[in-house]
């Protein structure tokens, strides 16, 4: 929704698909008010005061990461990453249904398969990032690990889900304690949003993802 009131377009904090205690106790509301109410936010704020005044301030999210590296990139791409990753949390446990569990059956072997793939993608990432899902332009589905705010798009890939391996999502209610972290992740995949931009796309053009993520961003203008 693009809100437009005097010229130019501010970048707001999206809203939270569920409430703050919504996924208790696999993630504390504590752990969302400094998530979402702090990091998210910050990432938001940051990125409206260095794009004021510039080439990017009427741009979409996805036309200003386009290409770009540095503050604008970083700050632009943790909106978007967030945005994706409260998407791709359920409150209640759900599973692959659908076209995708034939996709992820063929392409992992299992659902079991995938999931210890998944597991073994996030406790290995060195560093602070991101483990996603994604669909490689030959039509295969796989697990990549990204580090800081980078986004699979720009290498072509059409991310389904997006589990957030930064300390900040886990360490308030997990500590080091990682592994725990990413198996209850993995019982709050929002399964029926990833099937849904599944079988939506039929290639990997990014102006897919890119609509998709303006869809989610409110944005306002200022
Ligand atoms: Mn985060």
């Amino acid at each position: 929704i693009l809100y437009k009131i005097k010229g130019y377009i501010m970048i707001i904090l999206t809203k939270l698909p569920f409430t703050e205690d919504a996924l208790e106790p696999f993630i504390s509301a504590e752990t969302i008010q400094y998530h979402y109410g702090k990091h998210h936010t910050a990432y938001v704020n940051k990125l409206n005061e260095i794009i004021a005044g510039t080439e990017y301030e009427n741009m979409s999210l996805c036309a200003i990461i386009k290409g770009l590296q540095g503050a604008v990139f970083n700050n632009a791409a943790q909106v978007i990453n967030h945005t994706f990753y409260w998407h791709s949390l359920y409150a209640s446990t759900s599973l692959p249904n659908g076209g995708l569990l034939e996709k992820i059956n063929n392409d992992f072997g299992s659902v079991d398969n995938m999931k210890e793939e998944f597991i073994k993608a996030g406790t290995t990432l060195f560093g602070s990032g991101w483990v996603w899902l994604v669909r490689e332009p030959n039509g295969q589905l796989t697990l990549k690990q990204t580090s800081n705010a980078d986004i699979p798009m720009n290498s072509n890939l059409l991310p389904l889900w997006v589990c957030d391996v930064w300390e900040h999502a886990y360490y308030i209610d997990y500590k080091n304690a990682r592994a725990n972290y990413l198996e209850g992740f993995w019982n709050h995949i929002n399964w029926d949003f990833a099937r849904d931009i599944y079988e939506k796309n039929h290639d990997n053009n990014h102006d897919h993802y890119c609509q998709l993520m303006d869809e989610l961003q409110d944005t306002v203008t200022n």
